[in-house]
């Protein structure tokens, strides 16, 4: 079964998205970091929270769960990992997450942190801080190899899948994109479409995956003029995707 919900981004801390879905009724939330944003939300919109999606350990998609779980008795699903606490549903590669009558199938993207899930469904994906609009997270548990896989999975999703990632950091993420991939014409309309709508203080949040495919150098490991690119540039340190994935990260981190 499937509904189409509304998401919208509920803005917390510095540049974290907590995504609010909803029926105009029922709702859920992805990585609450925070209680008081997702409360003051719910409440703006006469909302009853039923669900509780969570991403990966990190405090800042975390920090909200235990008060809103215990002031609001919601369902929380989420990885398989004990240091999330408290949580109902533990979720692995392949499982089925029902969310206001809309399946959302769990893939197991691990990089950024070995526990990090994604949920696809109803042409959605929340994908935590995996795939950033216009990059990628920072790989801190797994290796490159590991995250260059996960984000393969991501860029296997249908080209208009809408990408709701967990941070506002786009317009950094293209600024490094666009040494990354410097001739990428598609790439320089999406800087400017982007500085546009932070100009207006409006999200650049979600995208679709073909705009990553187009722009997003993490996606692009098999792109020749990033290759090349980084070749010129003396970051690679051997020839194959992974090596391109590593190179672009490396320098990503010193950026
Ligand atoms: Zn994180």
């Amino acid at each position: 079964m499937s509904t189409t919900l509304t998401v919208e981004p509920i803005n917390a801390f510095q540049d974290n998205y907590i995504w609010l879905l909803h029926n105009g009724e029922q709702a859920a939330v992805v990585d609450p970091g925070d209680a008081a944003p997702v409360q003051a939300a719910l409440a703006q919109r006469s909302l009853e929270l039923t669900d509780i999606l969570i991403t990966h350990h990190h405090f800042d998609h975390t920090g909200g769960v235990e008060t809103l779980k215990s002031t609001l008795g919601c369902r929380v699903s989420g990885p398989i990992n004990p240091k999330i606490d408290p949580i109902d549903n533990r979720l692995a590669e392949g499982d089925t997450l029902t969310v206001l009558g809309t399946d959302f199938s769990v893939i197991e993207v691990p990089g950024h942190t070995l526990d990090h899930i994604a949920f696809v469904g109803d042409g959605i994906v929340f994908c935590g801080d995996t795939l950033f609009a216009g990059g990628c997270g920072r790989v801190f548990e797994g290796t490159f190899p590991m995250m260059r896989s996960s984000l393969g999975k991501l860029r296997d999703l249908p080209a208009d899948t809408l990408v709701y990632c967990a941070h506002e950091y786009t317009l950094a993420n293209l600024r490094f994109a666009a040494a990354a991939d410097p001739n990428n014409a598609q790439l320089k309309a999406r800087i400017a479409y982007c500085e546009g709508l932070r100009d207006q203080d409006k999200p650049t949040v979600p995208s679709r995956i073909a705009d990553e495919l187009e722009t997003n150098p993490f996606l692009r490991w098999d792109a020749p003029g990033v290759i090349s690119n980084l070749s010129a540039k003396e970051k690679l340190s051997g020839s194959d995707s992974d090596d391109v994935f590593a190179g672009l990260r490396q320098w990503k981190d010193t950026f």
